[in-house]
């Protein structure tokens, strides 16, 4: 029989009325579960729960708020073979990407358990005579969180634990396509012992339980990533709401890799591979754009090449797989669609971009290469969230800076290079929430901020120190002692 898995409401594992089947993208034979597809009145009961668990977590002793989230981290470290095998096979990144995301949610726990030791606030002198200045962090309330399938542990842990390190409480709602990984973390967390009501799971779709979440006037805060679109959408919601709602949205990404002629060639290639490939290219951070100099073009697409020949694209959890499936048969849709596009547009698909059949039935996609792109295809400009990269040859430096700046997003941005002037100049003039040099636009540490400008992120910065922006809110209290 296949497994089911429930809501978390209130401590409670809830049925829901109706059920969804959770397919493997390696093998569609394989059917994971069935997940709860859940309902505004199941939002009403989640919310009801975490307003009612509110005041007490709110002022719950910090060292209590540490221990639950440091035993957390302690069992997804215990467990993260096993986690990261319930990633991949959901997803469809590879083991041992998936044990890696695994853990960096257990990282991200036992951070935050010890940055609900370290809030504190500011005395501050008043210009009135008598009078005591006193800023402090409060927690905000119920914080609804909707989360995208790409990194289906990592970003569920990376907006919980801030959350509840500072004493709110929390109605969560994971992408339709990878509900295991958000039941494993909130069964985890639950058993750490937080009380009745503080973390409520909701799972289901978008348009049912996101928009419930979204719309509920006990809900205070939202904390959303995924696409631009809903992200957008999201935003004004929470600004026409009554009382409005504090927002922070990370969204896409068209993110540039610059290589200049001085790069060291192997570095070069590496990163844009793993930039761009890895994770079968579904990463917000994936290097889309290469953006090359003339000098080392013609040497950066060959050796490029060769290293995309060697990349092994098959199931996700099998031993050798450097690329696992595409997430499902619409997104494979979706990047088809951008090949497609791509050569109406003019672009060359270099190597790759073909469907694979192995041995089980998946959604395999070789990486696909494109070469002679101009930045203004929109093949260069529309983020297409798949193991499809576009080269654009460019002059110089000066026209690869421009270049990688000309985009309506800003959230990773790369160069290699072995000059300290250019790498300089770069990091100060790039466009981009992060930037890197000689390394892959994807992969951050988690103790420092995470997130971009323009059309990639809106609001306060994710991770580290910098999550109390959004996750606390500030009160200035002034007192006239006599
Ligand atoms: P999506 O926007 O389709 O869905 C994201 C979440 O929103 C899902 O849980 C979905 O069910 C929910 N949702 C959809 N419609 C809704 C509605 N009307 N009301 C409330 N919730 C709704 O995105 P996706 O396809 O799951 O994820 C891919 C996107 O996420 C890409 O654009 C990627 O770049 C982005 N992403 C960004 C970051 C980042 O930190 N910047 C990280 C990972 C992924």
């Amino acid at each position: 029989m296949t497994a089911q898995f429930s809501n978390f409401i209130a401590g409670e594992s809830v049925r829901a009325a109706r059920m969804l089947p959770n397919i493997n993208p390696s093998n569609t034979h394989d059917v994971i579960g069935e997940f709860a597809s859940g309902s505004a009145a199941d939002v009403n009961n989640a919310v009801a729960a975490a307003k009612a668990a509110f005041p007490a977590w709110s002022r719950s002793n910090p060292q209590e708020r540490h221990d639950i989230l440091k035993r957390a981290s302690d069992e997804v470290m215990a467990r993260k073979d096993e986690l990261g095998r319930i990633l991949s096979r959901e997803e469809g990144k590879t083991l041992a990407e998936g044990i890696g995301e695994a853990t960096r949610a257990g990282q991200i726990l036992a951070f935050f358990a010890g940055e609900a030791l370290r809030l504190n606030g500011e005395v501050v002198n008043s210009i009135r005579p008598g009078v005591g200045i006193e800023v402090t962090r409060e927690a905000l309330g119920v914080i609804g969180m909707i989360t995208p399938w790409n990194f289906p542990i990592a970003i569920p842990a990376w907006k919980l634990a801030p959350a509840l390190a500072y004493g709110n409480t929390v109605v969560i709602k994971p992408a339709e396509l990878v509900p295991h990984s958000a039941w494993a973390l909130c069964d985890i967390l639950h058993r750490a012992g937080l009380p009745r009501g503080v973390l409520n799971l909701v799972m289901g779709k978008g348009s049912v339980v996101g928009q419930a979440i979204i719309d509920h006037g006990d809900v205070l805060a939202i904390s959303f990533t995924g696409s631009v679109g809903t992200g957008r959408r999201i935003a004004a919601s929470c600004v026409a709401s009554t009382p409005m709602k504090k927002v922070q949205l990370e969204m896409g990404g068209k993110n540039p890799l610059v290589v200049l002629d001085d790069a060291d060639l192997r570095i070069a290639v590496e990163c844009a591979a793993n930039g761009a490939f890895f994770s079968t290219g579904q990463r917000c951070t994936a290097s889309s754009r290469l953006i090359v100099t003339e000098g080392i073009h013609d040497r950066f697409v060959a050796a490029l090449t060769e290293r995309m020949q060697a990349l092994v694209v098959d199931d996700a959890l099998k031993a050798g797989t450097h690329i696992g499936p595409v997430v499902d048969a619409k997104q494979l849709e979706v990047d088809e669609g951008y090949i497609a596009l791509g050569r109406s547009e003019g672009a060359k698909l270099h190597w790759g971009g073909e469907r694979l059949n192995r041995e089980n039935p998946g959604f395999y996609l070789q990486p696909a290469l494109f070469t002679e792109c101009t930045n203004q295809m929109r093949l260069s400009r529309e983020e297409v969230f798949g193991p499809v990269a576009s080269v654009i040859r460019v002059k110089d430096y000066e026209e690869a800076l421009a270049v990688a700046n000309d985009t309506d997003f800003g959230l990773s941005s790369g160069i290699c290079t072995t000059s300290l002037k250019h790498a300089t100049h770069y990091r100060r003039n790039s466009e981009a929430g992060m930037v890197m040099v000689n390394l892959p636009t994807a992969g951050v540490d988690y103790h420092v901020p995470f997130g971009g400008r323009k059309g990639s992120s809106y609001g306060p910065r994710e991770q580290g120190a910098y999550a109390r922006e959004f996750y606390t809110t500030v009160k200035t209290a002034y007192t006239f002692a006599g």
